[in-house]
């Protein structure tokens, strides 16, 4: 794996001559994720999974986009939000440089729920140009199985997992010095019948921007939940490399 926020030119100009790399992008955000985790959280989440995918690929990881779109908690003070034509717009770019640069595919790692229309849209478009390299998002596959296997706390809804338990074992096992468990509150608002089916805010929903429960959340099962995204991504890597005739 290569960083290339850390690498130079002539790095990158060597990894380049030896044959069409991938690259691994974190995509995050900065929004509220109850009194006990930091605002970050998405983008450490996606940056620590993104890590071990771009290791297991031998890729070129690049730095974390730091913002998203998610306008839904902007109610909660701290949150900033990126429309979804910028999101589209920052990944559409990256794409477009670094297919101009000779990569062979951009893995999007996406951390955040209001990320997934744009980044897909961003995708859609390079595709529907008929642009050379394509881009593949990922949202974390195999979370809902692993948070299944894991868990302790119910789910606030299936596969809804906001500062909960999922979210707070992986902090504690990225960044535990971020983590406030003498803040962890349990909280399980009431969801409208139609939630999930139509863009809709969060934060009038609960009182603590906690979907869930942390209290349960330790760093092992941090690390099983982090182990086995980047496993089930490597996988979907694989499968599309294949599909591209690159494996
Ligand atoms: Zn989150």
């Amino acid at each position: 794996m290569i960083e290339l926020s850390s690498s130079t030119w002539t790095d990158m100009r060597d990894v380049l001559a030896s044959g069409p790399p991938l690259a691994v992008l974190p995509f995050g955000a900065l929004e509220q994720h109850g009194p006990h985790l930091p605002l970050d959280t998405d983008t450490r989440q996606a940056e620590a999974i993104a890590r071990g995918i771009a290791s297991g690929l031998d890729a070129v990881l690049l730095p974390s986009i730091e913002y998203g779109n998610t306008w839904g908690n902007a109610a909660f003070p701290g949150t900033v939000s990126l429309s979804v034509d910028t999101v589209a717009a920052i990944c559409g770019d990256i794409a477009a440089s670094l297919d101009a640069a000779g990569f062979a595919l951009l893995v999007v790692v996406n951390g955040d729920y209001g990320n997934r229309l744009p980044l897909q849209l961003a995708a859609e478009k390079r595709a529907a140009a008929g642009e050379r390299m394509p881009v593949l998002v990922l949202d974390y596959p195999g979370l809902v199985d692993i948070g299944d296997q894991v868990k302790e706390s119910p789910w606030a809804a299936p596969g809804l997992c906001h500062a909960d338990e999922l979210e707070t074992s992986m902090m504690l096992a990225i960044s535990p010095a971020t983590v406030h468990p003498e803040r962890f509150v349990a909280e399980y608002p009431g969801l409208p019948p139609d939630f999930g089916q139509r863009p809709q805010a969060l934060a009038p929903l609960g009182e603590t921007g906690v979907f869930g429960d942390p209290r349960a959340a330790t760093a092992a099962k941090g690390e099983q939940i982090i182990a086995h995204v980047v496993t089930q991504s490597l996988a979907a890597i694989e499968r599309t490399l294949r599909s591209l005739g690159l494996r």
